[in-house]
């Protein structure tokens, strides 16, 4: 007990700028407490062949059709700790990427493939599976190669996986982020720009990285009908996928109102949100 509150001090003078002196018992204890029996819980979970971790999927709706269907999922993982309860990815994925999301990581792309090579072949070929991969996992020298062993060994089609990238990362080494697309998509998975239009956008990225699927993030939809901005917003970068062939998804749709404009403007081929699921 004794050492576990030093370390919470400690952990406090690090996050504090280091080489500085903490005192146990402020303010904070409780989330820096937190964060330590997490960070212990997930090396644990880990070792024990990621059994924790369990992985939901979002489906992803086609509207360029007559009629809605559904097109694919996008992988999302949950930890169901033994020790927390259900943690979200919001919560321990941050603290995974200072050194626990390679596992963890690997661990849904393999579940995820395995999946979709299960729907593909009872008789749904077409169905198509999107994995989120963090900057730290596209920044491992060998994260090509990973996804190689895992296509490999699953044996599903590479073209029916979508890789999901965003956008912040994108900008810090744009030469080296365009290198590593690349060379995913010479394997023949698709690459996906997540959370457009947050963070540092720009409009550039969309023609400059090797780019398939541009999805539009969820704080657009939430204005939709509401705010001119976001409307127009959404319409023009639709104009502009369309134009360079790279497709376009929206998130976060809830309500039939949202849908509609989506659908009315004709050029938005996917969604996702809670309206369907
Ligand atoms: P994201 O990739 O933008 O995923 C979409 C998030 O929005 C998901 O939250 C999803 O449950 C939520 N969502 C979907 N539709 C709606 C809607 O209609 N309304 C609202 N309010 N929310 C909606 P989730 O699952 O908590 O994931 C949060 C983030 O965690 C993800 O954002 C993604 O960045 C990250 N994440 C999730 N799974 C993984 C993973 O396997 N690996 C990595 N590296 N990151 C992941
Ligand atoms: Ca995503
Ligand atoms: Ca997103």
């Amino acid at each position: 007990d004794l050492i576990k509150k030093a370390d919470i001090s400690l952990y406090e003078a690090k996050k504090g700028g280091k080489n500085r002196v903490e005192y146990y018992g402020g303010d904070g204890e409780d989330t820096a407490s937190r964060r330590l029996d997490m960070e212990k819980n997930m090396r644990d979970a880990t070792a024990n062949s990621c059994e924790e971790f369990e992985v939901y999927y979002q489906p992803v709706i086609d509207i360029s059709g007559e009629k809605e269907r559904c097109s694919g999922v996008e992988a999302l993982v949950r930890w169901n700790s033994g020790k927390m309860g259900m943690v979200g990815p919001g919560e321990f994925i941050p603290l995974a990427e200072l050194g626990l999301i390679n596992p963890i990581g690997d661990f849904v792309l393999r579940k995820a493939c395995e999946k979709c090579k299960y729907w593909n072949d009872m008789g749904h070929p077409e169905y198509r599976i999107n994995v989120n991969l963090s900057v730290v996992q596209l920044l491992q020298n060998d994260i090509v190669e990973r996804i190689r062993t895992v296509l490999e060994e699953t044996k599903m089609r590479p073209e029916n996986l979508t890789l999901e990238v965003t956008e912040s990362l994108a900008i810090n080494d744009i030469g080296r982020m365009k290198k590593v697309l690349s060379k995913i998509k010479e394997l023949g998975a698709l690459i996906a720009l997540d959370d457009f239009g947050t963070g540092y956008s720009s409009l550039s990225h969309i023609r400059e990285l090797p780019i398939d699927i541009i999805k539009i993030d969820r704080c657009f939809v939430i204005d939709l009908g509401k705010d001119d901005y976001a409307e127009t917003f959404v319409r023009m970068v639709a104009e502009l996928a369309d134009t360079i062939g790279v497709r376009m998804c929206v998130e976060g749709v809830e309500y039939d109102e949202q849908l509609q404009i989506l659908k009315d403007m004709k050029k938005v081929q996917y969604i996702q949100g809670y309206y369907y699921d």
